[in-house]
C-alpha cells in the first residue's frame, strides 16, 4: 500500500503536508504559506471598502496586479477574480442604494 505523503499546492506548485483549505472556493487544499498569504490579501483587498471610491480603488490595483507579466498561476488569478467579483457586488449595491 502506498501512503501519498505530500500533495502538489495548486497556487505555488510546491509540495506540502499540511495544508489549508483555499478560500477561492473552500474546497482546495492549498499549502500554508499559501493559505497565509490568501488570508493577507482577503484582508488587504475586502477590508476598508466601505466606500464607491475606496471599491474603486481597489479594483484599479487589482486590475493592475492581473495585467502583469508573471501570473500566469491560474489559482492565483482565479483568486484575484473571486475578489473582483465580491467588490463589484458591493459596488453594484452601494451605487443602487444611492
Ligand atoms: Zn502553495
Amino acid at each position: 500500500m502506498t501512503e501519498k505523503v505530500f500533495n502538489i499546492c495548486p497556487r505555488c506548485g510546491e509540495p506540502f503536508r499540511t495544508s489549508a483549505l483555499s478560500r477561492l472556493d473552500n474546497k482546495t487544499r492549498i499549502c500554508s504559506p499559501c493559505g497565509n498569504w490568501e488570508a493577507m490579501m482577503d484582508y488587504r483587498f475586502l477590508m476598508n471598502t466601505g466606500s464607491i471610491e475606496q471599491i474603486n480603488d481597489v479594483l484599479n490595483i487589482l486590475g493592475t496586479i492581473k495585467g502583469k507579466q508573471g501570473i500566469t498561476n491560474k489559482h492565483e488569478f482565479k483568486y484575484f477574480e473571486k475578489i473582483e467579483t465580491i467588490l463589484n457586488v458591493k459596488l453594484e449595491k452601494l451605487n443602487k442604494s444611492n
